[in-house]
């Protein structure tokens, strides 16, 4: 339904577009208050389209759902206390700066409907699990649900809940791990065993974890990973569908040290 608009006494339309976000023509119209406590003053609408009106309403809810995001991270996440500050802008790269910069691909590229793997392998203390953590954070920014895990906590707290004769517990951190767009495994090999139950447990679980976006990381080299025929096989599952980095080198606590000039 067309309007006709009166262009000589209480209205005027001073502009006219196609709105990029409906395509539908939308006039800038100012008018005159014909009455109330404002009556005589001019001031400016809009017709054809809610766009703004939307746009606001669509980035609040946005906004609210970063918060929720962040809250599934922050409450399901197994993540020790040192690590939970970390982000992109506080990791000091020094030799790792390829490391650093295909962490930040990884964010960009992220596709949920395109599962890719990454496996950060290297010595003690040289900021793998800082990138994994900044990773884990920037997807949560960007919308996606995801978990750290210290896989030896992880572990423990599936186990305890045997101990408690609560088997609803496991279900709960399993069915927590199945549904996220990603998991991030840290430390794996660090369980202080490397056959029975908990390797049978973590098999498990990164199987579950199948064609889903996961991050590993590892103290282990690729021999000490064939100590068992059971942490072999979880190894040959971590390599399904991953890139590789290697994190060989300083300890970054040495590093800084070194950087303090100290
Ligand atoms: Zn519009």
């Amino acid at each position: 339904m067309k309007k006709i608009i009166n262009t000589t006494t209480d209205s005027e339309i001073i502009e006219e577009y196609v709105c990029n976000g409906c395509g539908n023509k939308v006039q800038v119209i100012k008018m005159k208050m014909l009455f109330g406590p404002q009556k005589g003053q001019w001031f400016e609408t809009k017709k054809g389209c809610d766009c703004e009106v939307l746009g606001i309403i669509k980035t609040q809810q946005q906004e609210a759902k970063k918060a929720r995001l962040m809250k599934i991270f922050e409450e399901n996440s197994l993540i020790n206390p040192s690590l939970r500050e970390a982000t992109f802008d506080n990791f000091i790269p020094g030799e790792f700066s390829q490391s650093f910069e295909k962490a930040k691909k990884y964010v960009c590229d992220f596709d949920i409907k395109n599962p890719k793997n990454l496996l950060f392998q290297g010595s003690f203390g040289t900021g793998k699990s800082h990138l994994s953590v900044s990773i884990a954070k920037a997807l949560t920014a960007k919308g996606y649900t995801t978990i750290f895990i210290s896989t030896p906590k992880l572990l423990t707290k599936i186990r305890n809940t045997y101990n408690k004769n609560s088997e609803h517990g496991e279900e709960k951190i399993i069915n927590s791990l199945a549904m996220v767009d990603l998991v991030v495994f840290d430390d794996i090999g660090a369980e202080g065993e490397t056959s029975g139950w908990v390797m049978q447990k973590l098999f498990e679980i990164i199987d579950l974890r199948a064609g889903k976006h996961n991050i590993y990381t590892t103290n282990l080299s690729s021999s000490e990973f064939e100590i068992t025929k059971d942490m072999g096989r979880i190894f040959s599952r971590m390599l399904i569908n991953t890139d590789l980095i290697k994190m060989n080198g300083t300890d970054f606590r040495k590093r800084q040290f070194v950087k303090g000039g100290a």
